[in-house]
């Protein structure tokens, strides 16, 4: 899968990516990210990307320009790509959709806007606008990592142990059960006997209870189109 960012700082983006999961991901081939630098696109000594609002208003506004001439460059390959722009005003993004684009998509290309945001028209160049949330950060690159990191943990490979993403929340509509390590005992805090009996079935059955007590706890909203046996677990728990 490939992603490509746009963005006037590309070295926010290059520095996560060399870490953790989506590094050894794009070590291994598995995900590929381009970033472009918003700035190379200008045409104006300066390499400027913004300027006033028109109407007036605190603030600048990103011009559209650069985002068009990036846009037509990254696209003059001929493959299809699904261009997402980055913004507290579209699409509240989530583990569904996450599946989706690794489903769907075989090239993201994400859309960093800064300032007070894009000129208006640049929606007529992009296929979606996307949120990761209900607050208003300063720029567009957090959400672009937001998205390439979920949908990279998708990918088979990316994970050491590809069950792994299974088991995380969401993916099974409800939130993970506790993890426990090392050392057995801390501060008076035991790991559960259970997790210590080498009883893999039981266990299983702990680990169910525990994700939908959670999930009881801080996501009752997600409860929703439980199977029957998972509907038994959580009366016993209510
Ligand atoms: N004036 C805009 C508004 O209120 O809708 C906010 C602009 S914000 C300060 C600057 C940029 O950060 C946006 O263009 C967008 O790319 C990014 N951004 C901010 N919050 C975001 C969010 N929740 N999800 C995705 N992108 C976001």
């Amino acid at each position: 899968m490939k992603f490509e960012v746009l963005t006037i700082f590309p070295e926010v983006i290059e520095c996560y990516l060399k870490h953790g999961v989506v590094g050894r991901a794009l070590n291994k081939g598995i995900a590929e990210v381009k970033v472009y630098n918003l700035r190379d696109f200008t045409t104006d000594r300066h390499r400027k990307v913004d300027d006033y609002p028109y109407g007036g208003g605190a603030g600048m506004v990103m011009q559209i320009e650069p985002f068009y001439n990036a846009l037509r460059h990254i696209k003059s390959d001929g493959i299809p790509r699904k261009v997402i722009l980055l913004s507290p005003q579209g699409r509240r993004f989530s583990q569904r959709i996450a599946k989706e684009f690794y489903k769907e998509e075989k090239t993201l290309t994400l859309i960093c806007g800064r300032y007070e945001g894009i000129d208006e028209r640049i929606k007529a160049f992009v296929d979606e606008e996307i949120s990761i949330g209900d607050y208003v950060l300063s720029g567009g690159e957090l959400a672009a990592l937001v998205i390439i990191d979920s949908v990279v943990r998708l990918i088979p490979g990316a994970l050491g142990d590809e069950l792994s993403a299974e088991e995380d929340s969401f993916m099974k509509g409800f939130l993970d059960y506790p993890h426990y390590t090392r050392p057995e005992e801390f501060e008076g805090m035991r790991v559960p006997d259970i997790l210590l009996s080498g009883d893999h079935k039981k266990i299983a059955l702990w680990r169910k209870k525990e994700a939908l007590r959670n999930t009881l706890k801080n996501r009752p909203d997600l409860l929703k189109n439980l199977s029957a046996e998972d509907m038994k677990i959580l009366k016993e728990l209510c």
